[in-house]
């Protein structure tokens, strides 16, 4: 049975970018090689990727969170540095717009995996 990597938002915003952290930053090089050794075992990989559009700062969580951060296609919106080059075509990408998914639920359900990890 096949384990599954979920990789939550490790974009560059939440890296080195706005919101970003010097500890974030550390986890990079681990994160690759945990990625790469998910592929390698042909075990199943899902980047979700916090997603704002251009009128974040009108939004609910724009108003709590007054920073503009991972808005689509900018370069914070991307993944962050290793992990970024480690993710293969073929990965799972679930965009989410607030903190929740409920895309990410829906395809979970009905699945079945050895092994969940969840990265935060
Ligand atoms: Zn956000």
């Amino acid at each position: 049975m096949k384990k599954l990597l979920i990789v939550v938002d490790y974009q560059k915003d939440f890296v080195n970018g706005s919101l970003g952290f010097k500890e974030a930053e550390d986890l990079d090089e681990y994160l690759a090689s945990l990625i790469d050794q998910y592929h390698q075992n042909k075990d199943d990989v899902i980047f979700t990727f916090d997603t704002h559009q251009n009128n974040y700062l009108e939004t609910q969580e724009g108003k709590n969170l007054p920073i503009e951060h991972c808005i689509k296609n900018s370069d914070g919106w991307e993944l962050y540095g290793k992990v970024n080059t480690a993710k293969k075509e073929y990965d799972i990408c679930i965009e989410k717009t607030t903190f929740g998914s409920l895309e990410l639920g829906n395809y979970l359900k009905g699945k079945a995996y050895s092994q969940n990890m969840l990265i935060l």
